[in-house]
């Protein structure tokens, strides 16, 4: 006779799921599926590919007040509200 596994988790993995396994902090059990499921294993290579980009990114962060100095050349119009004019004629 077979034996087959109690309760298999044949779940796909979730986001939350694969972020952690590019983190490395996945569950055996569920690091298991990634070595099973050719679509989970792609979208964890990726997820872990784009942790990797971040992670460089950071290490070459320009310099503190990068994003400020971009922001400031960025002018983003000021959400006006449709219905927040209460001197609008009807
Ligand atoms: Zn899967």
């Amino acid at each position: 006779m077979n034996s087959i596994p109690p309760s298999p988790d044949t779940r796909h993995l979730t986001p939350d799921e694969i972020e952690l396994w590019a983190e490395g902090l996945l569950p055996a059990a569920r690091d298991v599926h990634i070595g099973e499921c050719a679509v989970c294993r792609a979208t964890a290579e990726r997820e872990r590919k784009l942790f990797r980009d971040l992670g460089q990114l950071t290490r070459f962060a320009p310099e503190f007040g990068f994003v400020e100095r971009v922001m400031a050349r960025v002018k983003i119009p000021a959400p006006s509200g449709p219905h927040l004019r209460p001197d609008a004629d009807a």
